[in-house]
Parts: C-alpha cells; sequence; structure tokens
C-alpha cells in the first residue's frame, strides 16, 4: 500500500493532511524519515508518524453500554450519535447493529463489519434478545399470568402482517420483568407492553445472542469484542 494511504488509514489524518505530515518530515519508515507518499509499505515495514508507531485499522466490533438520549442513526440529528461516544480512529466507520431506541439503555453493538452485522441481525438467526422493562402499572398476579402466556403466543402489533415471534417474560418484581425477543421490529418491547395495556418507562437491553452486556463498562463506555467473542456470531 501507498503510504500516503496507510497513514489516512492507520490515523484520523486525511489524504491531504497525511501528505503534509509527510513533506513536513514527522513520518519514519524503518527509523528513517520519508518525505514520498508513493513509497510503498508492507506487513514487515515499521511506520511512524510524530514517533507513534502505526498499525492498520482492522474491522472493528465495539460493545457500547449506551446510555439514554443518544441515538442509533448515521447522520446527525437531535440527539449525540451512538458513534460519536466512540473515539478511535476512523471511528466514523462504524454502525450500529440494529438500533435501540433514543430512550432505550444498555448493550449497542457498533461495527463496520457488514457481514457481521448482517450474521447477528439475520431474521433467519433469530437471535435473542434480552431486555429489562421498568413498568407504569404493576402487573398484578393474574394479569402477568396472561402476559406471559400471551407474549408466548404472539400478539397482534398495530400496522403488522404477523403476530409477534413466541417471546418470554419472566417477572422479576410487580413492575420490572425480563423480556426476551427473537426478532427487532420498530419499537417492538414498547409495543408489546402497550398492547396489554401497559407502558415500559425505562428499558434496558443486556444481551444480544450469547453476547452479554460488560458490567464493568459504565453508560456511555465502550471496549473492542475479543476474537472470541466475535467468532460467536
Ligand atoms: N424495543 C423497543 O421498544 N425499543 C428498543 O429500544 C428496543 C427494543
Amino acid at each position: 500500500m501507498r503510504l500516503d494511504r496507510f497513514l489516512s488509514e492507520s490515523t484520523e489524518l486525511t489524504r491531504g493532511l497525511a501528505k503534509r505530515a509527510l513533506s513536513r518530515g514527522e513520518v519514519t519508515v524503518n527509523g528513517e524519515p520519508e518525505k514520498k507518499g508513493a513509497r510503498h509499505v508492507g506487513d514487515e515495514d515499521r511506520v511512524t508518524w510524530n514517533g507513534m508507531p502505526l498499525a492498520l485499522v482492522g474491522l472493528r466490533h465495539i460493545m457500547l453500554h449506551k446510555p439514554v438520549g443518544v441515538e442509533c442513526t448515521a447522520r446527525r440529528g437531535l440527539y449525540p450519535r451512538a458513534v460519536d461516544l466512540v473515539e478511535a480512529p476512523k471511528a466514523e466507520r462504524l454502525q450500529p447493529v440494529g438500533r435501540l431506541d433514543v430512550e432505550t439503555t444498555g448493550l449497542l453493538l457498533l461495527t463496520d463489519d457488514g457481514q457481521w452485522s448482517h450474521r447477528v441481525t439475520s431474521p433467519k438467526r433469530a437471535c435473542a434478545k434480552v431486555y429489562v422493562a421498568t413498568l407504569a402499572r404493576p402487573l398484578a398476579e393474574e394479569e402477568a399470568e396472561r402476559a406471559v402466556a400471551a407474549f408466548a403466543e404472539g400478539l397482534w402489533l398495530e400496522g403488522e402482517e404477523a403476530v409477534t415471534r413466541p417471546a418470554e417474560l419472566e417477572l422479576l418484581d410487580a413492575r420490572q420483568a425480563r423480556l426476551t425477543i427473537t426478532e427487532g421490529r420498530y419499537h417492538q418491547v414498547r409495543r408489546m407492553f402497550a398492547a396489554i395495556g401497559n407502558h415500559v418507562e425505562a428499558l434496558h437491553r443486556e444481551s444480544v445472542g450469547p453476547l452479554r452486556l460488560d458490567p464493568t463498562l459504565a453508560p456511555g463506555e465502550w471496549r473492542e469484542l475479543t476474537e472470541g467473542e466475535v467468532a460467536l456470531f
């Protein structure tokens, strides 16, 4: 790969700024200053910029503890975007894997690996997503039993052409429930509780498939997935 391209792929520098860094003598290859952007570098070459060793940024897979008030969109809008919380080179290439509402907290995956993202979200895989919902109205015992049965059977949501896939509802207390769903329809969890006459006041995602939110991540914090975690999908 050309050195100017290598610089722009491994740092925040644009191709133009990379050329300027080269002409200012800020770049070395194998310990020697190098000013030519057209020079080819390979795996065996050691490149530095202002003394900092550089490596190509490969495909990234990130877990973020999404806080309230952050959007999962690609375009800048009313709220800060999830990708803006990830301070890493080329973070703008990252895309959320599926979406969480602005008000929802918890596990959000971000990646620039389109095939991996597709494997996680593909309806064929029916990957389980686990949420904890805090409800506006306490569920009485009988009502809770009916809700468990209705969610297991599938519900008609307004404007949809098919009932929801069987979902597992576990009451944690009168106002908190853990819900496992295997699809990702628009506002699905909120609409499922609305369909049984309740309202979700807070929603938190605990896991996506075998991947649980790392409990050491505070809201707004993120980390790279390990190779083993990436290989789970
Ligand atoms: N279901 C919802 O209603 N909201 C989310 O953010 C995720 C699932």
